[in-house]
């Protein structure tokens, strides 16, 4: 693709966040050859992806007849805004000088110049500040039970989760899949999620619900045990759980404005009803971060496309926008283009020099016979961070050309091998080398800390 803007370190527009609203009004402005760079997030709001790299199936997506995985659907996405030419950038926003011409955002690794901007930053969990919360953050205490509940700890033990509303609901019936018992604890004496959510719970054997309960306190030794919580009617009381997860609501990622732009009464941006505009002229907002009321992916990505279009107008009216010249109309197809297997190996397809390999059998030969460092990814399918993480693991496996060797665990269906490498959620990823475990991390971290660490003990 020829790059025929003047002044190449001006962006025609940011497009901040990489959930369903971001990655729409990606595809529309990479498809009007705009070529948008999409800041994706890192930490302060979320993981990349956005909220349904967090579910398990999405029912309601349209063009799914049969379900899809949300960090499935958010995959396809990416894949989508990257064939039309977004270009990625992998990094939270921390500010915006709405003040000078184009506009500035300051991110973790630098500044970036843009004529416009899209915000789709979403809305993230909130968390409730338990005695004891940190203690067992990750050591029992979760806001994900779709990323964590399938780790070994909570299989055939009684959990609970906290909340009212339809994710408490899900996640829920979600977790009696793995726990013996699941404790739902509402704070109320009614449940806010949709009638149907609310029959398949109260129809769900496994699941108790405790009205007006409020938790208290964790505790435990290097692990959840138990949680003591208060009852309007019955007063203080404990239940033992290996597992505590909270679905209580979310609060719209708009910290970074710091005020800059006009928010609602909630802290969501306020744009006129059905509009994208924001209070500053040049700057677009789309998906959860404007939406209070019906938080959906699909009207994430239904306001995505309308930011983009308003974002393109806006520019052409100004004749700001410096558009690139493809060289091909339909850019090459994307989907199954993978450079790795990703079939669990056996005895049969085992590769000694392999790249990358999935399951226990590549995992043990490996351990045994490889003289270079092993990255083991351990993950679950459902894992959302997990589909962030494993292409930066592949990118460093590539960048280092055949020094080091991967290998993908899915610990659903390698409870053994997960156990008795003392995974306690996913993604876990432990590095190797001639049978010592040199170094582990759990969640998404920057490929640099991967990379770094394998130089350290090439
Ligand atoms: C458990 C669960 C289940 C759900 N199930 C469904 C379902 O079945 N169907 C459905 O339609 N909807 C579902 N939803 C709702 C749906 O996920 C959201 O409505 C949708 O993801 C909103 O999309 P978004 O693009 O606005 O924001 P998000 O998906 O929240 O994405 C926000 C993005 O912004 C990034 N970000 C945040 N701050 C910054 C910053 N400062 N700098 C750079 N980037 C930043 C984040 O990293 C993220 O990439 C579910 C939500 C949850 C939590």
């Amino acid at each position: 693709m020829e790059d025929t803007r003047k002044d190449s370190n001006v962006e025609n527009v940011v497009i901040i966040g990489s959930g369903p609203a971001g990655y729409t009004a990606a595809i529309y402005a990479a498809r009007a050859n705009l070529q948008p760079l999409l800041v994706t997030g890192f930490n302060s709001g979320g993981i990349p992806g956005g909220q349904l790299m967090t579910t398990t199936f999405v029912e309601n997506y349209p063009g799914f007849p049969d379900g899809v995985l949300g960090p499935e659907l958010m995959d396809l996405m990416k894949v989508q805004a990257e064939r039309w030419g977004t270009n990625l950038y992998e990094s939270d926003v921390v500010s915006i000088d709405t003040e000078v011409r184009p506009f500035e955002l300051k991110t973790l690794d630098g500044t970036i110049k843009a004529n416009s901007i899209i915000i789709a930053t979403g809305a993230s969990a909130n968390r409730l500040g338990v005695k004891n919360e940190d203690k067992f953050w990750s050591k029992g205490i979760s806001a994900c039970a779709i990323c964590d509940g399938a780790t070994p700890q909570f299989r055939n033990e009684e959990l609970a989760v906290i909340g009212g509303g339809d994710s408490a609901c899900e996640e829920a019936a979600y977790l009696t899949k793995y726990g013996s018992k699941v404790h739902l604890l509402v704070r109320s004496n009614k449940l806010r999620a949709s009638a149907a959510m609310v029959d398949r719970v109260k129809a769900n054997a496994k699941i108790e619900i405790h009205w007006n309960t409020k938790v208290e306190k964790a505790n435990g030794n290097d692990w959840l045990e138990k949680i003591e919580t208060i009852n309007v009617q019955d007063g203080k009381g404990e239940i033992n759980v290996k597992g505590l997860f909270y679905a209580i609501g979310h609060t719209p990622n708009t910290k970074f404005l710091e005020n800059k732009i006009d928010l609602d009464k909630k802290g969501y941006i306020a744009c006129k009803s059905g509009r994208p505009e924001t209070s500053i002229e040049g700057i677009f907002a789309a998906g959860d971060v404007v939406d209070s009321e019906w938080r959906q992916g699909v009207t994430a990505a239904g306001t995505g496309c309308m930011a983009a279009l308003a974002t393109e107008r806006w520019l052409s009216e100004r004749n700001l926008s410096k558009t690139v010249v493809r060289e091909i109309a339909e850019p090459e197809k994307r989907l199954n283009s993978s450079d790795f297997n990703e079939e669990e190996v056996n005895e049969e397809t085992f590769d000694l020099n392999s790249e990358w390999q999935k399951g226990s059998y590549a995992l043990r030969k490996l351990y045994h016979e490889s003289k270079k460092p092993l990255l083991v990814i351990f993950s679950s399918p459902s894992c959302g961070p997990c589909h962030v993480l494993k292409p930066q693991l592949k990118r460093v496996i590539k960048e280092l050309e055949g020094e080091v060797q991967g290998i993908e665990i899915d610990i659903d269906k390698d409870q053994e091998i997960a156990k008795q490498a003392g995974i306690v959620g996913t993604p876990t990823v432990q590095l190797f080398k001639e049978k010592l475990l040199k170094k582990q991390w759990q969640g998404v971290k920057q490929r640099s800390e991967f990379k770094q660490a394998i130089k350290n003990i090439l």
